[in-house]
């Protein structure tokens, strides 16, 4: 049976949407999906990781990040797909779009461009703030150079999470205070430290404050070497 489309005035087999126009109708007076034509996201100047919708993402590539950026404008019933070119550092989208409806394939085409806005994510901050979570006292029997190669892999470790860190060193009489950014770091330095000598640890917590309700401690492990 013909039908016409109300908008347009064409004579067409079927009609489409909500408003029942012809397919060119559709395609240009419908958002299959609503994408602003400038999209702001969160991105660490730092590192590149970026945050969509309060979860901060490691970047692993350019097309990994529109695809997540765009990932939040999602509808189940339109397919989609994106072409993109970076200029500096915004990306200019295309996105192409497909709905099914009524038998036939209906296509659509949106140009967005994805802006990001400069803040730091909570590692690199921490990492530039020298933020600390325990304190290594090492004491005893510890040679500059042997200092310098723990202190090497756990550089090495740094490079693998930059969440772990060494943030200061302090050389003390008699050894070394080292601040390190977390528990797991702490952990990896003193298993090297037990692969070659003999450790006397004492482990112990300090009450440093308190966020959000909860308490916050510090640990302070000192580490004698025994030779
Ligand atoms: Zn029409
Ligand atoms: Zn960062």
């Amino acid at each position: 049976m013909e039908k016409f489309c109300p908008r347009c005035g064409k004579t067409v087999e079927k009609v489409h949407g909500p408003k029942n126009v012809c397919a060119d109708c559709y395609r240009t007076t419908e958002d299959f999906v609503e994408i602003p034509e400038e999209i702001e996201f969160i991105q660490c100047p730092v590192c590149g990781n970026y945050r969509i919708e309060n979860v901060w993402k490691d970047f692993e590539g350019d097309q990994k990040l529109v695809y997540d950026v765009l990932k939040q404008f999602e509808k189940e019933e339109v397919e989609m797909a994106v072409s993109f070119k970076k200029r500096r550092n915004k990306y200019i989208v295309e996105v192409m779009m497909e709905v099914q409806d009524a038998g036939d394939t209906i296509r659509q085409v949106k140009n967005t461009e994805l802006v990001p806005k400069e803040k730091q994510c909570k590692k690199c901050s921490r990492y530039q703030g020298g933020y600390f979570e325990a304190i290594l006292q090492l004491r005893g029997k510890i040679s500059e150079d042997m200092f310098g190669e723990l202190m090497e892999k756990a550089g090495r470790m740094t490079s693998k999470d930059r969440s772990d860190f060494v943030s200061n060193v302090e050389e003390i009489h008699g050894g070394y205070d080292v601040y390190v950014s977390s528990l797991k770091m702490l952990r990896s330095i003193l298993e090297d430290l037990n692969e070659e000598f003999d450790v006397d640890e004492n482990w112990s917590r300090e009450l440093v404050g308190r966020k959000d309700g909860e308490e916050i401690y510090r640990t302070v492990v000192s580490a004698r070497i025994i030779d």
